[in-house]
């Protein structure tokens, strides 16, 4: 996989290539990086990437010409890299989205900055857009890079022995199970014993349970869009019944244990 960042600030690229899982997967050929300075592909003696929007108005527009001219020269190199936007007003970035785009060979992010870019370039030079969120950053450096992050742990081979991109939130369309390490007791609390009672159908049963009630509790628009299976239904029932059972159990339904308090 290539990814290829057209930006005005190339340098923000660095610390975030030279580090980690990223870093690692440059090392050792999964990925292959490039960011490309706008600026180069302007031909004044400014080097001028904007100007004032036609209509009048705020802000600065990003002039279509040096952007076109990158898009076409990393294209001679890699024509088939898809060539994206980063927008607040594209499709909104999900895990299936970083799928996809794990399959291509080459992505060519194109990072926005002041009111936009020009509309003429958008429309005959974009492939796609996409949005990290219903919120306005100042420029689309931060979400190329956490495209790329997603992206670059879902090519084969990067996560190595530290985990398992298919164990993940929402790769299964639920969020992931919680986690524990050493020491056995932090704080006064301790490990949940089925983790280290060595009985691995037991923890792959818990790990499911909790799995389950975490998205229940934090996203169940996440249950309500997927097809449960035959065993998450069971355990969703059993908590209902179990929810049933402290209900019915109570010596005055509907009181309100409040009441007659001082
Ligand atoms: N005036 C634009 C609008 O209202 O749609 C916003 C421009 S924003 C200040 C500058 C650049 O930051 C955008 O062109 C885009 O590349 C990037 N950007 C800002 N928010 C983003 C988001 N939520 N997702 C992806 N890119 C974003």
């Amino acid at each position: 996989m290539k990814f290829i960042v057209l930006t005005i600030f190339p340098d923000m690229f660095t610390p975030f290539w030279e580090n980690g899982i990223v870093r690692r997967a440059i090392e050792n050929g999964h990925i292959a990086t490039e960011a490309v300075d706008l600026r180069l592909f302007t031909r004044d003696r400014h080097r001028t990437t904007d100007d004032r929007p036609y209509g009048g108005g705020p802000g600065m527009v990003m002039k279509p010409e040096p952007l076109a001219a990158a898009v076409r020269s990393v294209k001679e190199r890699i024509p088939s890299a898809r060539t994206v936007l980063m927008s607040p007003q594209g499709r909104p970035f999900h895990q299936h989205v970083a799928r996809r785009l794990s399959r291509e060979a080459g992505l060519i992010f194109v990072c926005g900055r002041y009111e936009g870019l020009d509309e003429r370039f958008c429309r005959n030079y974009i492939d796609e857009e996409i949005s990290i969120g219903d919120f306005v950053l100042t420029g689309g450096e931060l979400p190329a890079m956490m495209i790329m992050d997603a992206v670059t742990r879902l090519i084969p081979g990067t996560l190595g022995g530290e985990g398992a991109a298919e164990m993940d939130s929402f790769a299964e369309g639920l969020l992931e199970h919680a986690h524990y390490t050493r020491p056995p007791e932090f704080e006064g609390e301790t490990v949940p014993p089925v983790l280290l009672s060595g009985n691995h159908q037991a923890i792959e049963q818990w790990r499911l349970e909790t799995s389950l009630i975490r998205t229940f509790l934090k996203r169940p628009d996440l249950l309500e869009n997927r097809a449960l299976n035959r065993e998450e239904i069971r355990i969703l029932k059993k908590w209902c019944d179990e929810i049933e059972r402290i209900i019915r159990s109570q010596p005055a339904p509907g009181a309100d244990p409040l009441s007659g308090r001082q």
